[in-house]
C-alpha cells in the first residue's frame, strides 16, 4: 500500500489558514477508479464550497462551486468529473479567467472537465445543472405526502453527484465541504453536514438562505441536499427526524428507538464521529430504502408499516456511519466493503435493540435473498470484488455479511469484535480496498495461524464466484413456523387455518416468497381473499404478492399493480414486479408497458434508468 501523506501534498497547497489538510489517497492499481476521470495523484480537490440557488420552475441548481486544490509541484491542470453541467466561466480566486475544456462524454460516466489551473490552488466555477441531472429528483407537489409544495432531493451514490457538483467524484478522493443554499422562503433546505442555520436567513424578498458545513473529509457521493416543506422533531439528545408535516408524527413514533441504536452501535465499534444523527423522510418516489448521508440519513416512507418491523433499514444506514462513511470503498468494485460490512453490523445493532430472535429472522431472510441472487446472477457477477457494472442486486450486501458472520463464528465474537473495532479506528476517514482489508485481517487476526487461514477461505470469499463451503447460516425459529405454513398451503390446507394474524413484514416476505411459484387461480383467489394481499398497505407485502400473483397471470392482481407501481419509487420493491410482468411475455409485457408509461414521469431518474432497462423502454 502506498499512501500519499498529507505533508507531501500540503507543500503545494495554498498557504491560507482555511486550507484543509488533504486526507490520504491510495495509489495502488486496485484503488484506481475507472468510473472517474480524476488524476488525484497530480491534482486533487480538498474542499468544495457551494453557493447555489434552487430554481424549482427551471428545475436547475444555479450558482458557483469554489474548489480548493492540492497539486504536485509544477502541476498545471486538474481534471474533474462532469455529467451534463452547464458551465458559464471558470476563474482563479482573483477572478482571472482560466482555460477549460470538456472532453468526450460517456452516457454513464459523463465527461472529463480539464481546467488549466497554472499556479492557482483555488478556483471558482460558475455553472448550473440541467433539468434532467441524474442526481436530482424535482418532485411536483402532487408527488409529495402533503401535496401542496414541491420537493427536491439529491442522490449522489454511486456516481451521480457530478450532475450537479463539479468536482472529482470518486469515493477515494475525500473532500470537506461547505454550502450556502438559497430556496423559496416557504421551503426548508437540509444537507448532510452541520446545519448552521436551521431556520434559514432572509435572502431577498421571497427567498431564504441556509448554510451548512462538513468539516470531515468525505467521499463526494455523500454530499446530499433536500428542499421541501419540512418540519423537525427531536427523538433524543443527538437524534431527530425531518419530514413533511403530515408524515412527521407517525415517522417519529416508528423511529423512537434511534437513540438506542446509536448507543448500541457505539458499544460495538467505537464512537459515533459525526455529531448529530438525524433522519429525513423522503416522499415515496425515493429510489432506495435509505441513503447513509452523514448526519442525515435519507429514508423511504415505505418502511413505516406501523409496527417498527422495518427499522432494520435505520440500523443499516446508521451502521454506514462506520462502514462506508468512515472507512470507504476506494472504488465501486469494492462496494461490498461498504455494503457487506454494513449488512453485518446492522444485524448486530438489531440484536442488541430487539433481541436475538429478531436478528435471526433478518439474517435468515438475508440468506434467502443471497440464495435467490446466486441463482439469478451469472458468474462472475457472484464475486464480492468485481467490476461495478456486473455486481448483481443486493448480492454484495448479503454475501459480504455472511462472510463476516462466518469469520465471527470461526474466531469467536469477542476476538472478532475487538478486531473490527480496531479496524474502524485505524482506517477512519480513509479509503479501503479488498486487498488491503485481506492484508489487514491476516496481519491482525489470523496472525499466521495456518489452520485458521485454511478454515476462513478469505480469498475464495473475496475473489471467487458462488458461496464458499464454510458459509455460516443462521436459522430462525419464527421463520421455521412460517415454513410449516408454506408446507400446509402446498398440501392443500385451507388458507383460513394458517396463523397469519400475528405476522409482520418479515414473516410475510418468507411466506409469499416461499410459496410454490405455480398456483392455481382458485388458490390465489383464496389467499387474496383471506389475507387481503392485493390491498395490503405494506409495500413489502404488496411487492412479494404481486410477484407471485402476476407470475401466475392472476388477472385480479393487475388492478393492484396499477395502483401500487406508480406510487412507489423504491427500486427494491418495484423492479421485481416489472420484471415478473415482462417475463410473462404476450400477457404481461403490454401491462408492464402500459403501467410504466403512466408511472415513468413520476419516478426519480435513477429508478427510470433502471426500469427502462427491464421494460425495454427507449426514450
Ligand atoms: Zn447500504
Amino acid at each position: 500500500m502506498r499512501i500519499i501523506l498529507p505533508a507531501l501534498l500540503l507543500l503545494a497547497a495554498p498557504l491560507s489558514a482555511a486550507a484543509p489538510v488533504p486526507s490520504p489517497i491510495l495509489t495502488t492499481p486496485d484503488a484506481r477508479d475507472a468510473l472517474s476521470y480524476a488524476r488525484p495523484e497530480v491534482a486533487r480537490v480538498t474542499h468544495v464550497d457551494l453557493d447555489l440557488r434552487a430554481d424549482f420552475a427551471a428545475k436547475v441548481m444555479r450558482g458557483s462551486a469554489t474548489l480548493d486544490i492540492a497539486a504536485k509541484p509544477g502541476a498545471s491542470e486538474i481534471i474533474l468529473d462532469d455529467k451534463g453541467l452547464v458551465i458559464e466561466r471558470i476563474t482563479d480566486a482573483g477572478g482571472r479567467a482560466l482555460t477549460w475544456a470538456v472532453g468526450k462524454a460517456d452516457d454513464y460516466k459523463g465527461a472529463p472537465l480539464t481546467i488549466r489551473i497554472g499556479a492557482a490552488r483555488r478556483i471558482v466555477i460558475a455553472y448550473h445543472s440541467k433539468p434532467d441531472a441524474s442526481a436530482l429528483g424535482w418532485l411536483p407537489p402532487e408527488l409529495t405526502a402533503g401535496k401542496k409544495k414541491p420537493f427536491l432531493f439529491s442522490q449522489g451514490q454511486s456516481i451521480e453527484n457530478r450532475s450537479w457538483i463539479p468536482t472529482q467524484d470518486s469515493p477515494g478522493i475525500r473532500q470537506s465541504w461547505s454550502a450556502r443554499i438559497t430556496v423559496p422562503a416557504d421551503l426548508v433546505a437540509v444537507m448532510s453536514g452541520t446545519r448552521l442555520t436551521p431556520r434559514g436567513e432572509p435572502a431577498g424578498k421571497s427567498w431564504k438562505r441556509y448554510r451548512f458545513r462538513m468539516e470531515h473529509p468525505v467521499p463526494p457521493y455523500l454530499i446530499a441536499l433536500a428542499v421541501g416543506d419540512l418540519a423537525f422533531k427531536p427523538l433524543g439528545a443527538r437524534t431527530g427526524v425531518y419530514a413533511e408535516p403530515v408524515t412527521l408524527a407517525p415517522a417519529a413514533r416508528e423511529l423512537d428507538d434511534t437513540e438506542k441504536m446509536v448507543r448500541a452501535a457505539e458499544g460495538l465499534y467505537g464512537p459515533y464521529r459525526w455529531g448529530r444523527y438525524d433522519m429525513l423522510v423522503l416522499p415515496p418516489s425515493f429510489p432506495y430504502g435509505g441513503m447513509e448521508n452523514p448526519t442525515l440519513t435519507f429514508l423511504t416512507p415505505t418502511i413505516f408499516t406501523g409496527d417498527k418491523a422495518n427499522t432494520d433499514v435505520v440500523a443499516h444506514e446508521l451502521a454506514h456511519s462506520w462502514s462506508g462513511n468512515l472507512v470507504t470503498n476506494a472504488t465501486w468494485s469494492d462496494s461490498w466493503l461498504n455494503e457487506g460490512f454494513t449488512t453485518y453490523f446492522e444485524n448486530r445493532i438489531d440484536e442488541i435493540v430487539y433481541g436475538k430472535e429478531r436478528a435471526a429472522v433478518l439474517a435468515d431472510l438475508s440468506w434467502d435473498d443471497l440464495q435467490r441472487d446466486l441463482k439469478e446472477a451469472k458468474p462472475p457477477a457472484t464475486r464480492l470484488h468485481g467490476e461495478p457494472e456486473e455486481l448483481y442486486g443486493e448480492l454484495a450486501y448479503n454475501k459480504g455479511a455472511i462472510f463476516l458472520r462466518t469469520i465471527e463464528h470461526a474466531v469467536g465474537r469477542s476476538r472478532w469484535d475487538a478486531y473490527l473495532r480496531s479496524y474502524f479506528d485505524r482506517h477512519a476517514f480513509q479509503p479501503q480496498t479488498t486487498a488491503n482489508f485481506l492484508k489487514d485481517i491476516r496481519a491482525r487476526l489470523v496472525k499466521g495461524d495456518a489452520a485458521l487461514e485454511k478454515q476462513l477461505q478469505l480469498d475464495a470469499w473475496a475473489y471467487q464466484p458462488g458461496l464458499p463451503g464454510n458459509a455460516y447460516r443462521v436459522r430462525s425459529a419464527t421463520l421455521a413456523q412460517v415454513d410449516r405454513a408454506i408446507e400446509q398451503v402446498s398440501e392443500g390446507a385451507p388458507v383460513g387455518t394458517l396463523p397469519f394474524s400475528t405476522w409482520g413484514t418479515q414473516e410475510w416476505q418468507r411466506f409469499l416468497n416461499g410459496l410454490p411459484r405455480k398456483l392455481s387461480t382458485e388458490r390465489l383467489a383464496e389467499l387474496d381473499g383471506a389475507m387481503r394481499l392485493s390491498a395490503s398497505p405494506n409495500a413489502y407485502v404488496r411487492s412479494a404478492w404481486l410477484v407471485l400473483a402476476l407470475g401466475n397471470r392472476y388477472q385480479p392482481a393487475v388492478v393492484s399493480a396499477e395502483e401500487y407501481l406508480p406510487r412507489i419509487g423504491r427500486m427494491l420493491l418495484i423492479r421485481p414486479v416489472y420484471r415478473t410482468l415482462v417475463e410473462q411475455g404476450a400477457w404481461g409485457r403490454p401491462i408492464a408497458e402500459r403501467i410504466y408509461a403512466g408511472a415513468r414521469p413520476h419516478y426519480h431518474p435513477v429508478t427510470v434508468a433502471s426500469v427502462d432497462k427491464i421494460v425495454g423502454f427507449t426514450p
